[in-house]
């Protein structure tokens, strides 16, 4: 028969599970084919987290400006604008800095083998790879799949047109729209939609739940639509797009609400309404994988799948759709490939969402410790008592713990304010130590950072916060 290279590991996707598998492979001594048809670095690096949160920065720092007038900054002079051409090549210069990092840290290992282009099964032991031109095989152990997820394109929209987005084409814009319609008011929605208002687009979100970020808890939520609407943000929630018309000028959508049907214009629309898992091209019902109705690949808590040496890691996988839990169960796939006792434990996955004020948490909410059973104690610190959070002029928001009544063990950590991406990660660490609240209370912390909401919280659930009541 045909040629075939024989390998230990084939991966499909290079994206942030794909390549943290390759390299942890490398580490424990494995050849591994990583078959990619774009760029290395997948969605998160090239499409997704750097570039909304590079967007997000600069929205942030032009936005700040305005409350420089406060503290006796003249600010009458010319307001900034913002070259989203300029912006798009500083965006480059970071993407494709990280993107040749991974290049270079997977060259670091003999046995890693970049190829590009596009794969699929052939068997259970053989990938075919469309290179462009060639068509090449791979006898493998085993294999990882990797291959991320796309927008969900809904049925009311048509032929593709410049005025229609989704999250990579309005990532790439190189002029600032004057208005724009966002259609899903999700965390990518809001998060670009926010830091679009911030530059000077007028921003409408359209939301068929009762509220933006249906996903995360109302007391959360409720700041950053406050902080929407100071913004000049038109929020219209539990309503639902029927029609969408497109011309080369503006978008036109019909929208049901509770007040009856309404027309909404802008210059450009942004569809977000969620991803879905790139299964459907690889051949795996052959294989005896079971692809769900969603198109997630049902896997073990060690990333297998129903054939036993096909792994599958990251976003075609179910739960949280971050980058983060893709790279951990590259991780866990490529130790337990290699014999390794590794597991998946989903109960820890941090979220943060980039919005204004930022949200975060970890562990159990307090419906869902309430539904596991648990008694539980609650200690809340607002940042409107924090000295840092006033000097940045964030006063926003409020971190929250969640206690076993019990056994004073840490249950759940929750944070609505600025920073709330970096002040996460200490809950998570309690957590994985499974720390009480006394650990949390006795553990000094810097003044002044915004950290001390965490001690206080921790006090306040112990009944003894000293700068709070
Ligand atoms: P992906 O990153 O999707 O990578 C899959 C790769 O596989 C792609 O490069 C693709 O080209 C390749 N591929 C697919 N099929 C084939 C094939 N047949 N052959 C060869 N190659 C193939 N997550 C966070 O944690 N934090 C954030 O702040 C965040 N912000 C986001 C913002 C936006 C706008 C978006 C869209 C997503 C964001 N995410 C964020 C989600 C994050 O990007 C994903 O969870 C993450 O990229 C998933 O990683 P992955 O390795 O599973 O797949």
């Amino acid at each position: 028969g045909e040629v075939a290279v024989e390998v230990d590991v084939v991966i499909i996707g290079g994206g942030p599970g794909g390549y943290s598998a390759a390299i942890r492979l490398g580490q424990l001594g494995k050849t591994v084919v990583l078959i990619e048809k774009d760029k290395l670095g997948g969605v998160c690096l090239n499409r997704g987290c750097i570039p909304s949160k590079a967007l997000i920065h600069t929205a942030e720092k032009v936005d700040e400006l305005h409350s420089l007038q406060d503290m006796g900054v003249d600010m009458s002079g010319e307001r900034p604008k913002t070259d989203l051409k300029v912006w798009q090549e500083w965006k480059e210069s970071i993407t494709s800095k990280l993107s040749k990092g991974v290049h270079q840290l997977c060259d670091q290992h003999k046995g890693i083998t970049i190829v590009k282009g596009e794969a699929n099964f052939l068997s259970n032991n053989r990938i075919g790879v469309e290179t462009g031109g060639d068509f090449e095989i791979y006898k493998f152990e085993n294999a990882i799949i990797a291959t991320g997820s796309r927008p969900i394109v809904p049925s009311f929209v048509g032929n593709p047109h410049p005025n229609i987005l989704d999250s990579t084409s309005i990532l790439a814009l190189e002029d600032l729209p004057s208005s724009l319609t966002i259609v899903g008011g999700g965390y990518i929605g809001v998060e670009i939609g926010m830091a679009l208002a911030k530059l000077g687009t007028v921003v409408t979100i359209i939301e068929l739940s009762d509220s933006i970020l249906p996903a995360t808890a109302k007391t959360l939520s409720k700041e950053v639509m406050m902080r929407a609407k100071k913004i000049g943000m038109n929020i219209v929630t539990s309503a639902e797009v029927s029609k969408l018309t497109v011309s080369n000028d503006e978008v036109e959508l019909n929208v049901s609400t509770k007040d009856g049907e309404q027309k909404i214009q802008s210059r450009k629309v942004l569809i977000t309404v969620g991803r879905k898992p790139n299964t459907e091209d690889l051949g795996l019902n052959q294989l005896g994988i079971i692809v769900e109705d969603s198109g997630h690949i049902e896997v073990d808590e060690h990333c297998r799948t129903r054939q036993d040496n096909i792994f599958a890691i990251g976003d075609v996988t179910a739960g949280p759709a971050l980058a983060h839990k893709a790279s951990k169960e590259g991780k866990i796939a490529a130790e337990v490939i290699s014999g390794l006792p590794s597991a998946m434990d989903t109960s820890l996955i941090p979220y943060v969402i980039f919005t204004d004020p930022q949200i975060a948490g970890v562990g159990m909410t307090e419906e869902e410790a309430k539904q596991k059973g648990y008694q539980i104690k609650k200690g809340k610190f607002p940042f409107s008592a924090n000295g840092l959070a006033l000097i940045s002029k964030k006063p926003a928001g409020f971190a929250e713990v969640i206690v076993d009544a019990d056994t004073h063990v840490l249950l759940g950590f929750h944070v609505v304010g600025s920073d709330a991406s970096n002040l996460i990660s200490e809950g998570t660490l309690a957590l994985e130590l499974g720390a009480r609240v006394e650990d949390l209370a006795l553990t000094i912390h810097p003044h002044p950072t915004l950290t001390e909401a965490w001690l206080e919280a921790a006090e306040a659930a112990l009944g003894h916060a000293i700068h709070s009541v």
